[in-house]
C-alpha cells in the first residue's frame, strides 16, 4: 500500500477523507492536529501553550510537531503504509519530513492535494462537528455528512462538540496562514513528482472515488 499524505485548506473534509481511507485500507490515520487537540487537554506547561496556539488558529512551534511526525512513524503499525494529514505545514517542515522518512526508509508515496473554494470551507468550518472519544468527523451543513443524531456519534456513541478553532475568526487566520505557507509545498512535492490534485467541491463519495483512483494508479 502506497504512503498518502492530504495536503487541503482548513475543513475541506481531508479528516473525514482521511478516514474513509484508513477503514477501507486498514492503515493508520495520522492527524497532527488530532494529536495536538489531545496534548492541548493535558494540565502542563507544553498543553497550555498547544491550546493557546490551537485556538488562535497559529502554528505549532515545528520542533513540537517533527517530534509528534517522528515518533509516530516509528510505530510498527506504520510498516504497511499510513496516511499524514495537517503535516507539513510550511516548506522547513517539508524538508525535514523528506528526512524522517529517509531515516526510517519510509517513501512520501502520494501526495493528494484537496482544493476547495473559500465560501465552502467557511460554510464546513461552521457546521463541523467531532466526536470527543474517536474522533470521527460530521458536518450539520451537509446533507450527506450530518450526524444521524444531534450531536452524537453515529460510530460509537461519543459525545460530539465543536472544535474551539472552528469560528470564523480563527478560520480567516488559518486560512490566510495556509495561502502563505501552501505554494512552495506544493512546488515541493510537484517537483518529486508525487503531487496529484482533486476537486475537493464535489459530494463525498466522489472525492473518495478521486482518491482511489491516484493510489491505485
Ligand atoms: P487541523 O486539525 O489539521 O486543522 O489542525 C488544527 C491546528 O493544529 C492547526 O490550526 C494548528 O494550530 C495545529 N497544527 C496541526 N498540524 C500542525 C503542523 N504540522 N504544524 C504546526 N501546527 C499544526
Amino acid at each position: 500500500m502506497k504512503n498518502i499524505m492530504f495536503i487541503a485548506p482548513p475543513a475541506a473534509g481531508k479528516g473525514t477523507q482521511a478516514e474513509i481511507i484508513e477503514a477501507k485500507y486498514n492503515i493508520p490515520h495520522i492527524s497532527t492536529g488530532d494529536i495536538l487537540r489531545d496534548i492541548a487537554e493535558e494540565h502542563s506547561e507544553l498543553g497550555e501553550y498547544v491550546s493557546e496556539v490551537l485556538s488562535s488558529g497559529g502554528l505549532v512551534k515545528d520542533e513540537i510537531t517533527d517530534q509528534i511526525i517522528e515518533q509516530r512513524l516509528r510505530k510498527a503499525d506504520c510498516k504497511n503504509g499510513f496516511i499524514i494529514d495537517g503535516f507539513p505545514r510550511n516548506i522547513d517542515q517539508a524538508i525535514r519530513y523528506d528526512q524522517i522518512l529517509k531515516r526510517l526508509n519510509y517513501s512520501v508515496g502520494v501526495v493528494i492535494l484537496i482544493n476547495v473554494d473559500k465560501k465552502t470551507l467557511e460554510k464546513r468550518v461552521i457546521g463541523r462537528r467531532v466526536c470527543e472519544d474517536c474522533d470521527a468527523v460530521y458536518n450539520i451543513n451537509t446533507e450527506e455528512n450530518a450526524p444521524l443524531q444531534d450531536s452524537i456519534c453515529d460510530i460509537c456513541g461519543g459525545k460530539l462538540y465543536q472544535r474551539n478553532d472552528d469560528n470564523l475568526e480563527a478560520f480567516e487566520n488559518r486560512y490566510n496562514l495556509y495561502l502563505e505557507k501552501i505554494v512552495p509545498i506544493i512546488e515541493h512535492y510537484r517537483e518529486q513528482g508525487v503531487l496529484y490534485e482533486i476537486d475537493g467541491n464535489k459530494p463525498k463519495d466522489e472525492i473518495t472515488s478521486q482518491i482511489e483512483e491516484i493510489i491505485r494508479r
